[in-house]
């Protein structure tokens, strides 16, 4: 058995992005309600997330955007920078305190106080740039975590891999110079699928050359597809890279019930990968892992692949 974290913290329901919003609360209720149905938040390790330094979070947002995604917030504004982008007043606090939810899990990985950790945060970060909230999508927690286990921490190499259906364009262009990251991301054809970037050229830039790699799966795509091009084309590399700590952007949208996209994964797959990159952390980086929840819409999907990434986390899947 492992000691793994759960960060969580019911302030997390209070992010409002709106009552048609198919990333909503109700989404981490279905998470809490299936861990405690089964018994599973009490082999956990509770892991209290606090708001990140608003100093950490200028590491990669332009300050002139938390300003404006703070006072968009204060003001009582209903989105913020595109439509899909729904706001409340807690908006902006509960940003922040997914952020620090990442950090918290690091800082308990760090200290020895967990082996690994999942962490059930909201809203979503990978789709967040520098200076534009995407995507549901307003601070890019994975991105700044791997920032902190780079900066506080003092680890060199980072890797993030990243399945959730959409393309995490926003973690890409963090470190799409910076060799410390290596990028993996599966993900739904760019051409029909939201955000449309993640093609296979992109694939880093000056030094990042070659620590960026995307692998677009065709709408449709199934279990075979995606363990094939994990296993085959992904783990090498990452292998290869040889990760001191590794992250997961774990979104759960590519599993054929989820009404977002048009991938055909079953549950199984979603257990193999994380068995997969769990296997590659405990090989590499002394079983470093962080997974922090990125997107996934069905309530059931979300409680039984959580419920089985948590199981295979604790060892006793
Ligand atoms: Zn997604």
């Amino acid at each position: 058995m492992r000691r793994t974290g759960l960060v969580y913290d019911e302030q997390y329901l209070g992010h409002r992005p709106g009552e048609w919003h198919p990333e909503r609360p109700a989404r981490l209720e279905a998470i809490i309600q299936r861990l405690q149905d089964t018994g599973l938040m009490e082999e956990l390790t509770l892991i209290r997330p606090y708001q990140a330094p608003v100093s950490w979070v200028e590491k990669l947002h332009d300050p002139d955007y938390i300003k404006r995604f703070q006072t968009a917030c204060q003001k009582g504004y209903t989105i913020f920078g595109v439509p899909d982008c729904g706001i409340c007043p807690e908006s902006f606090d509960i940003a922040l305190l997914a952020v620090g939810g990442v950090f918290a899990a690091v800082d308990n990985i760090m200290s020895g106080t967990v082996d690994n950790a999942f962490c059930a945060v909201r809203p979503p970060g990978h789709h967040a740039e520098h200076n534009r909230a995407l995507g549901f999508c307003f601070f890019n927690n994975i991105a700044l975590g791997a920032v902190y286990i780079l900066e506080n921490y003092g680890l060199e190499r980072v890797a993030i891999v990243d399945w959730d259906v959409h393309h995490g364009n926003g973690t890409q262009h963090f470190f799409e110079s910076d060799p410390r990251v290596f990028y993996l991301s599966l993900h739904e054809d760019p051409d029909s699928c939201y955000p449309g970037t993640g093609r296979r050229q992109e694939e880093g830039s000056g030094r990042g050359k070659g620590f960026t790699l995307n692998i677009p799966l065709p709408g449709g795509s199934g279990d075979e597809d995606y363990l094939k091009a994990l296993e085959q084309e992904g783990l090498p590399r990452l292998r290869e890279f040889a990760p001191q700590f590794v992250l997961i952007s774990a979104g759960f949208d590519a599993h054929e019930d989820d009404p977002l996209a048009h991938q055909n994964l079953t549950r199984q797959a979603y257990k193999k990968m994380g068995a997969m990159v769990l296997q590659l952390a405990l090989d590499h980086a002394e079983g470093r892992l962080i997974s922090v929840l990125e997107g996934g819409y069905s309530l059931t999907v979300l409680a039984n692949c959580v419920e089985d990434h948590l199981r295979l986390l604790l060892g006793n899947d």
